[in-house]
């Protein structure tokens, strides 16, 4: 499909208008030329909403004013500030961009397009931001709001997660590129796309794009962006066992290769379906326990839905008279108090929080 040229121009025009006229989307890293508070609030906002992400904005850039007291913080305290965002990997990336940048590169981001996307965890969304917020790079921005208001707006049908659409949305994008403010265009379709043309019910009636927007004179918004996978949910049922015994709970620091990488949790038994209490007192491990044991199933149950998999939790409290022997790695018996410093999926804070362990 062809676009010409006078209608690109016209988009141009028209997105960058409405930006310095009728866009007042405030957030505080709007604006924002500096190279590590532009990365932290792109790496907080990636698969989050600016409403959620902001407070997480604020208490970073608050706790770890500059790259290099991020790079010194412990991890735990970084993972504790973390909780509750999600996509744990993003926070292990960011210790180690922070460390790298701190230590291998004087404290100093790159300022090219080329060698932000060789940090880890920045990918060319990214460092397409970055190029262009901070160092005014030609950059054009391609995520999931750009695909919505492009195929829309042009009435693009080639799936966006396909080799050949990713190129022609990459392209379109960058011949659409305001190349002398790319900062304030790339800010403005980021905006139209989280505030205007919104994947469900947008708002054409504000929309500057309205006149030219194909989807729109014919009545197919809903059927576009077009995705050709249909997304797999994986369902996996958690049985946490939290053993308790004088006082102190064991806890477990999840390791790799899994969801929640680094986090922390109680004793968790996984089944492949819901599991009453009666088959997990068949578990081995739970018969391998001595002494008076004491077991209450939580009435309250969890589910929390990441982007792949759903997680239903169930809680049981294991009241033991000895320590039994656990042969998992990274475990350790912590006081109840001591709960409050470490990170948790939020599955598991919703649970503590519910039963008045923080
Ligand atoms: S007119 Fe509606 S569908 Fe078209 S770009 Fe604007 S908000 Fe999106």
């Amino acid at each position: 499909m062809e676009i010409s040229k006078a209608s690109k121009k016209s988009f141009t025009r028209q997105l960058v208008a409405w930006h310095s006229n009728d866009n007042n989307r405030d957030l505080p890293w709007k604006n924002e030329r500096d190279a590590y508070r532009i990365w932290l609030s792109e790496v907080i906002l990636q698969q989050t909403r600016a409403q959620q992400g902001l407070p997480y904005y604020i208490n970073f850039t608050t706790t770890y004013p500059t790259v290099a007291d991020l790079a010194i913080a412990d991890d735990n305290d970084v993972f504790r500030l973390w909780q509750g965002l999600g996509y744990y990997n993003r926070c292990k990336n960011l210790l180690a961009t922070a460390r790298y940048v701190a230590r291998e590169l004087n404290g100093k981001f790159p300022d090219t397009y080329d060698g932000l996307l060789a940090l880890k965890g920045i990918g060319p969304y990214t460092a397409a931001a970055i190029a262009s917020f901070a160092y005014g790079l030609p950059q054009a921005v391609v995520d999931g709001n750009v695909y919505r208001v492009l195929s829309r707006c042009f009435g693009i049908e080639t799936p966006f997660d396909t080799t050949a659409g990713k190129k022609i949305f990459a392209e379109l994008a960058q011949d659409l590129l305001d190349k002398k403010d790319s900062g304030a265009y790339n800010q403005a379709i980021m905006d139209l796309g989280a505030t205007v043309c919104t994947p469900s019910n947008p708002k054409c009636e504000q929309c500057p794009l309205q006149k030219e927007c194909i989807a729109y004179n014919n009545n197919i918004i809903n059927l576009l962006p077009v995705r050709s996978k249909k997304m797999v949910v994986r369902k996996r049922f958690f049985n946490y066992l939290l053993l308790i015994c004088d006082n102190e709970i064991w806890i477990q620091k999840r390791s790799s290769g899994d969801i929640w990488e680094n986090l922390h949790q109680p004793y968790l038994i996984e089944t492949p379906a819901p599991a009453t209490i009666e088959e997990l007192k068949r578990n081995e491990f739970y018969t391998s326990l001595t002494g008076n044991i004491q077991v209450t199933e939580h009435q309250l149950k969890t589910t929390q839905r990441l982007t792949h998999q759903q997680i239903y939790a169930n809680f049981y409290t294991v009241s033991l008279q000895e320590k039994p022997i656990i042969k998992k790695e990274n475990g350790t018996w912590v006081s109840i108090d001591e709960l409050k410093r470490l990170a948790f999926p939020k599955t598991l804070v919703s649970f503590f929080k519910n039963n008045l362990y923080f």
